[in-house]
């Protein structure tokens, strides 16, 4: 019987070294825990839920910031070592684990006041966890339970970046004297994870200023990871359309305390690194961070979407002097494959229809 995606998907978290790599990130594994050290009060005496354990660490630090009870679910074999974890940190008697997805197995509670979960993939959406979260949170979650992290933002900016094309593009034509250009066929057809420098982000500030999608945890459903949105840049003075090698993705993680948050707190303008230079979050126990290129890298880098040779001589086309691209970004799950994403960006001169257009 042939696997299923899903199977192959929970074995890919059944051993350490994935798990290594996100508790070694730590932009990733310091928001968690600051948000949830700084913020004691919300957790002591509540039934927090893990959605995806992994080796228990997010668990352990609820526990310790005062949980009554912490149950920890995950599919993957890591559960078994998280048990253990929990076990040998003296964390048994307030943290349960359950092995299984979490849309099988049986809580025990009916609700809870918390969940916390780390489902974030590649460009956000890749690997698709969160709809597990969402199917969690709609079944579990008290009503005015709080969703840890609590918001997500995505964005994107046009990249011109010549020395990273020559380096893994161009690279292929000229390998110890050898050219190996059928190694680079197809190599424009996925979205490539890599970290760029914040000098290759090639607006005057727009795009990087504006996120295409923000989503409140507490109220988004699985219907809204699939869409179409406009999006819209102004190159910067130094850079022409010609110059557009593609377009960088990524995305900003916030955690609020509440589900109740001020409109003003978080919308397409603000950025996780806005949060973390306002004093007055960091000492409200506000926590947020990002994975773009005017951060720290994370594991999770960036999704940098390269334009295709044809769409590069397209845009090329563009007057000079146009300053103004745009088009739609789209996120859509391909046929036959649930946990992936496509995304299809389209793009010209701004205000104009002659639009092309490349999925990923
Ligand atoms: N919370 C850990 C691990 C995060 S990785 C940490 O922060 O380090 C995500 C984990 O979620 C993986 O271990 C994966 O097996 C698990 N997972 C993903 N979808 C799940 C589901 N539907 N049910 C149970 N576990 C799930």
């Amino acid at each position: 019987v042939a696997k299923d995606e899903s199977e192959y998907y929970f074995e890919s978290y059944a051993h350490n070294d994935i798990h290594e790599v996100m508790l070694k990130d730590a932009v990733r594994t310091d928001a968690y825990r600051d948000f949830i050290y700084q913020n004691k009060h919300l957790f002591a005496g509540k039934v927090v839920l893990d959605i995806g354990c992994g080796t228990g660490i997010l668990s352990m630090f609820c526990a310790r910031a005062g949980a009554k009870q912490v149950i920890a679910v995950d599919k993957s074999e890591i559960i078994d070592k998280a048990r253990e974890n929990i076990y040998s940190n003296g964390l048994g008697d307030v943290i349960t684990t359950l092995k299984g997805r979490i849309e099988e197995v049986v809580l025990p509670v009916a609700s809870v006041d918390i969940i916390v979960s780390e489902w974030m993939g590649y460009c956000l959406l890749y690997e698709a966890m969160l709809p597990s979260v969402i199917w969690a949170r709609d079944r579990y979650l008290a009503a005015d339970g709080l969703l840890v992290p609590s918001h997500a933002s995505i964005w994107m900016a046009p990249v011109a970046d010549a020395a990273y094309v020559a380096d893994n593009i161009g690279f292929w034509r000229d390998v110890y004297g050898f050219d190996m250009a059928p190694m680079q066929r197809g190599i424009f057809a996925d979205a490539r994870p890599d970290v760029l420098p914040a000098a290759a982000v090639c607006d005057a500030g727009d795009a990087a200023r504006r996120a295409f999608r923000v989503l409140d945890l507490h109220t988004t459903t699985v219907a809204d990871l699939v869409f179409a949105t406009p999006w819209h840049a102004t190159l910067n003075a130094a850079t022409a359309a010609a110059d557009v090698d593609g377009f960088l993705v990524w995305f900003d993680m916030f955690f609020a305390q509440s589900r109740h948050v001020p409109p003003d707190m978080i919308g397409p303008a603000t950025t996780a690194l806005d949060w973390v230079a306002d004093p007055a979050k960091r000492d409200a126990g506000l926590v947020a961070f990002t994975t773009g290129p005017f951060g720290t890298p994370t594991h999770w880098r960036q999704g940098l979407l390269l334009l295709d040779d044809k769409n590069k001589k397209k845009l090329a086309k563009v007057d000079a002097a146009q300053k103004h691209i745009g088009g739609v970004i789209e996120y859509v799950t391909p046929d036959g494959h649930a946990r992936g994403v496509n995304i299809k960006v389209s793009f010209g001169p701004d205000g104009k229809d002659d639009k092309q257009d490349q999925t990923w």
